[in-house]
């Protein structure tokens, strides 16, 4: 594929690539991405196809593999990231299962951070585990911890940060240190730091994998996903597997995806900036909220490795409401802009109350060791006027 993108001339800033990295223009010189709906494509002649099959021409063949609308979304990641390649998925959990899977054999070892998404943990414990490899659980903060769970047939190290939902901050450089030594790979889910805030590969991990559902749509309208890495990684370990067993993204949620990224960077920047208002907002209202997590603040128990290792802060803020679940659902029903939901990183401002709703799942001890209070809730900030954000929440705190 010519690369007709001003990135193939030069390495832009991320607002830039955000615009125009991938893009690859047809014929007829379109302004907007091409929305490519077709599951194939036809050759000239039989020749042309013998050598597509054999790879002389590394054209398209079949849209299972790739197509031109979603190598666009690819490409324009992979600048954002720095990656040699990427493969985009139906979803985010199609990335991290598709990529843990490629990962390991039956007798590897995994260490994983404890707080992953709910899914994250079924694939690591059950998926994996099915097919006979081993999981060790750590507190993912604490080095130490996942050093001391290193055994010599471990291959894979997977963490998230920040954490699901409150928002706690793991030292990826640290962590992608120790994989190393002890002969892993580290992949990371990087869904709550979003490709703008926080770079893991250039942090040393070797995977990141994304759910675009999240803030690279922004605008609640599809699913997709995608895996990032060297090339190297991906030929060896994911082209073959994401050809043969399918979990590619439609095209046409493709398209979607990349109109999602030409706006991600205002986007992310209001709703960081949004989030920060009410988080301060919170953390003033001590007659009702007990504690505020937000990476943004001095108070964040990991300002020190934000510093390091994130450029801005988030677009969530978790909360722990004095009253408990009593209090907690009052102020999600009292709330009138904010609505009641389980997404982030959209445009629409969400509230969510974990312990019965993302996280019901696990166990009360899982929960109460995992910070997951009975009055804690997630606020995903949207980019509304913050003016009637703040109102909205001063308002609902005071019926809590
Ligand atoms: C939402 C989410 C996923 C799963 O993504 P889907 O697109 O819903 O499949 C994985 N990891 C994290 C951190 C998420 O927030």
């Amino acid at each position: 594929m010519a690369a007709q993108s001003p990135s193939a001339r030069k390495t832009y800033r991320p607002a830039t690539q955000l615009v125009h990295s991938g893009t690859v223009r047809s014929g007829f010189g379109e302004t907007s991405e091409a929305l490519f709906l077709t599951q194939g494509f036809v050759y000239p002649t039989a020749e042309a196809a013998e050598a597509r099959f054999n790879g002389e021409d590394p054209g398209f063949i079949y849209s299972r593999y790739s197509n031109p609308t979603t190598r666009m979304f690819e490409e324009r990641m992979m600048e954002l990231e720095g990656a040699g390649d990427a493969r985009a998925t139906a979803s985010g959990m199609a990335a991290v299962s598709a990529a843990l899977q490629c990962a390991v054999k039956a007798g590897d070892h995994v260490v994983a951070a404890r707080a992953l998404f709910g899914s994250c943990t079924y694939i690591v414990q059950t998926v994996l585990g099915r097919a006979g490899v081993d999981c060790t659980f750590v507190d993912g903060r604490d080095l130490s911890a996942w050093q001391a769970a290193v055994r010599p047939n471990t291959r894979l190290f997977f963490l998230e940060s920040p954490t699901n939902p409150t928002l706690e901050v793991i030292d990826i450089a640290a962590v992608a240190k120790i994989a190393h030594a002890a002969g892993a790979i580290l992949v990371v889910d990087n869904v709550f730091a979003t490709p703008l805030f926080q770079k893991p590969l250039a942090l040393g991990a070797d995977v990141v994998v994304y759910s675009a559902t999240k803030h690279i749509d922004g605008q609640g309208r599809c699913l997709g996903g995608i895996i990032l890495s060297s090339a190297e990684w991906i030929k060896e370990n994911l082209h073959d597997f994401f050809r043969h067993t399918g979990p590619s993204l439609s095209p046409f949620n493709a398209w979607v995806l990349l109109k999602g990224l030409e706006t991600l960077a205002l986007r992310v920047r209001q709703q960081t900036e949004n989030a920060a208002r009410i988080a301060e907002l919170l953390a003033s209202r001590t007659d009702k909220v007990a504690r505020v997590f937000y990476p943004g603040r001095a108070d964040h128990p990991d300002a020190e490795i934000i510093a390091r290792q994130m450029t801005g802060a988030s677009s969530l803020v978790a909360f722990e409401l004095k009253g408990g679940k009593e209090a907690a659902f009052r102020v999600c029903n009292a709330l009138g802009i904010v609505s009641i939901s389980n997404n982030l990183g959209d445009a629409k401002s969400i509230i969510t109350h974990p312990a019965t709703t993302t996280h019901a799942s696990l166990s009360p001890e899982a929960r109460e060791a995992a910070n997951i209070g009975e009055g804690l809730l997630r606020f995903s900030a949207g980019i509304e006027d913050i003016d009637d954000l703040l109102e909205d929440f001063d308002a609902a705190l005071d019926k809590a």
